[in-house]
């Protein structure tokens, strides 16, 4: 049977982490409390060659190589909603939504021929899967492919600056690598989150001012949300902490 799919508008997938590119995360900077994501990509996985252009290769004290995928995030608790979606569930944004809301289902961190598992909803949401939705996938092939090309791009597009990030953290913060090392040897793997300061400074942005200036009030915002909730004190420690270096970074001369 031909997959299926269709999206209800359930707003349950606009929920948590969202991967955004570069340009997205630069764009939506008054909207969304950024940072970054790092996921390691062992090398027997399907998309290991492909993460390895998406992201950078890092070699581990056990000498072995991996992949690890740096992508600029929306920084938020699981259950925490998008600040885009409304009470309605629909997206504020829809005109202007980022490439990572436009293309789901598909995901162009991974090769397009494996892409039919994203097809089958998660536990809670309600996309359509019916026989009345439209068939999106046919031999291993997206039918409508203009997001996911253009997501794609824009990844391939930023990956030099990534890298750059990559090298930049492993020169200054050498520790980071023993933590991939542990993702890389968890059966669930795992993420590390690094700073928005941190890359500012990697990548000499000159809209590193007016970015700190737009997070400054959202990282704050974030640390008091989630103040009193003991299960949330690692995310309340980054936002506390990155409020404080996005107010100097923007006070910077
Ligand atoms: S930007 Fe819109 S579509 Fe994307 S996660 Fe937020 S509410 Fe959902
Ligand atoms: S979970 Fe499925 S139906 Fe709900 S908003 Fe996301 S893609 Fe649409």
């Amino acid at each position: 049977m031909e997959p299926r799919f269709a999206c209800t508008a359930c707003g349950k997938c606009c929920h948590g982490l969202l991967p955004l590119t570069l340009t997205d995360a630069v764009a939506h900077a008054v909207r969304f409390p950024l940072a970054l994501v790092w996921t390691v990509v062992r090398s027997n996985a399907k998309s290991y060659d492909l993460a390895t252009r998406l992201g950078t290769s890092v070699r581990l004290p056990n000498r072995k190589t991996v992949a690890v995928l740096i992508q600029p995030t929306a920084y938020l608790p699981n259950h925490f909603p998008c600040p885009a979606l409304q009470p309605d569930n629909l997206c504020g944004i829809h005109a202007d939504k980022p490439s990572r809301c436009r293309t789901m289902p598909f995901y162009p961190y991974r090769e397009e021929k494996d892409q039919a598992d994203l097809l089958v909803p998660r536990k809670g949401w309600e996309c359509d899967v019916s026989a009345e939705a439209p068939v999106v996938y046919r031999n291993h092939a997206i039918l409508d492919r203009k997001d996911f090309d253009r997501e794609r791009a824009e990844l391939l597009e930023q990956a030099p600056v990534m890298r750059t990030y990559a090298d930049y953290v492993l020169k200054y913060m050498p520790w980071i690598v023993n933590d991939l090392a542990k993702m890389a040897a968890a059966p669930a793997g795992g993420k590390l989150v690094t700073s928005l300061s941190s890359f500012l400074t990697a990548t000499r942005r000159t809209d590193a001012r007016e970015l700190a200036a737009a997070q400054a009030p959202l990282m704050q915002a974030m640390a008091e949300r989630t103040r009193t909730d003991p299960a949330l004190a690692d995310f309340h420690r980054n936002y506390a902490g990155w409020a404080k270096e996005m107010e100097r970074l923007a006070q910077r001369g």
